[in-house]
């Protein structure tokens, strides 16, 4: 059976430090050999400063870091950002700072190597660091997310994409969101982290998982061997039934994992978490796709007042559906396949998922 750890935490160093040290050792970390070649991936998302919510904090990468050292292991810190340089993602996270004086090599993956994930997807490039690794630890935020309503455990080894190689599989899977889920189960049992721990000290709910989400103080770190254990946990926190995040009902139809857990630790039951609003991705005959893309389906929106027509959107959207002219920033709504990058990275926080008045009459009248 699973095993899961769930601690009440917060930001002071010594704290995190036992915390961090106590979820290892009580799992025997017997995965850490001395000599070891360990990658640790949290979550570096886009520059943003800890108290965003939005990357996993600098505090924790500096504790498991040290944890690791002590055991004699060599220690690599990597993550394969959506925007802005890996330099200014470093300093602006504090995470520079926070592993001074540690000898650790932290840089961005940028070699991949292909590994066949199996079917569909067949080989995919991942990144050599991860896939070379002895160990692997995933240090990942516990975020909402527009697409994939939460970004825990199995979502952060998205990260072990290189760079735009993200985009390129967003457009594979399309508007499929099963198959999307599918394709990051698929990752993480390829990286198959021996450890994960989630950062929700200071969680990030609404709209997720970039700037126009909502920094949220939960106060808890969430870590074990399975990383599906342990996002079904944090679920169950959220008094979310673990079978409506699709990478967990994924996970389980493909029998990743069988739902067994024992969860000990500081159980804290969250009652008024936001999650984002979601609604189906494709419905309904080809003919009318069109006309309900536009107006039945949630879409991208921009806020006019924040976007400062920077243009990472537009360079990221892999289905090219963002444009501009004279009034700002558009989508081609029958282009767009709804994988919510562009909300997730505009470092503005300028863009929203919205769900347009005749979809959500249709909601209420159909119940789906
Ligand atoms: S919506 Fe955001 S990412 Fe796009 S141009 Fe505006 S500010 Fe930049
Ligand atoms: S417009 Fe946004 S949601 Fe639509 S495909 Fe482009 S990045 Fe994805």
């Amino acid at each position: 059976m699973a095993k899961v750890f769930i601690k009440k935490a917060a930001y002071h160093p010594p704290l995190i430090h036992d915390l961090v040290a106590e979820m290892f050792d009580s799992m025997g970390a017997n995965w850490i050999d001395r000599g070891s070649r360990v990658l640790v991936k949290p979550n570096l998302l886009l520059p943003a400063a800890p108290d965003k919510g939005i990357v996993t904090h600098p505090m924790i990468c500096r504790a498991v870091v040290q944890y690791l050292l002590e055991k004699g292991a060599r220690v690599q810190v990597s993550d394969s950002p959506g925007i802005g340089s890996f330099r200014k993602i470093l300093s602006e996270t504090g995470l520079k700072e926070a592993l001074e004086g540690l000898e650790v090599e932290v840089k961005p993956f940028e070699n991949s190597i292909d590994i066949d994930i199996g079917e569909p997807f067949g080989r995919i490039p991942i990144a050599r660091d991860a896939i070379e690794a002895d160990v692997v630890i995933n240090l990942a935020k516990l975020k909402t997310h527009a697409q994939m309503y939460l970004t825990l455990a199995i979502k952060n080894m998205f990260g072990c994409i290189v760079g735009l190689r993200k985009p390129e599989w967003h457009l594979r899977t399309g508007v499929d969101r099963i198959m999307f889920a599918r394709l990051l189960v698929q990752i993480y049992q390829a990286v198959a982290p021996s450890f994960t721990i989630v950062d929700g000290i200071l969680a990030l709910e609404g709209q997720g998982p970039g700037k126009s989400g909502q920094p949220r103080e939960l106060g808890l770190l969430i870590g074990g061997e399975n990383g599906h254990a342990v996002d079904e946990t944090i679920c169950t926190l959220l008094g979310l039934d673990p079978a409506e995040l699709v990478t967990s009902a994924q996970a389980r139809s493909m029998g990743c994992f069988d739902g067994h857990v024992h969860v000990s630790g500081d159980i804290h039951i969250v009652n008024d978490f936001t999650f984002p609003e979601m609604n189906s991705l494709s419905m309904g005959p080809a003919s009318l796709s069109s006309f309900m893309r536009k107006y039945m389906l949630q879409k991208p929106v921009v806020d006019k007042k924040k976007c400062k027509l920077c243009g990472e959107c537009w360079k990221l959207c892999p289905a090219k559906a963002i444009t501009t002219n004279v009034h700002g920033v558009q989508f081609d709504y029958n282009a767009c396949i709804r994988c919510y990058c562009c909300l997730e990275m505009c470092p503005h926080g300028a863009i929203r998922a919205r769900e347009p008045l005749l979809g959500k009459v249709r909601r209420r009248l159909t119940g789906s």
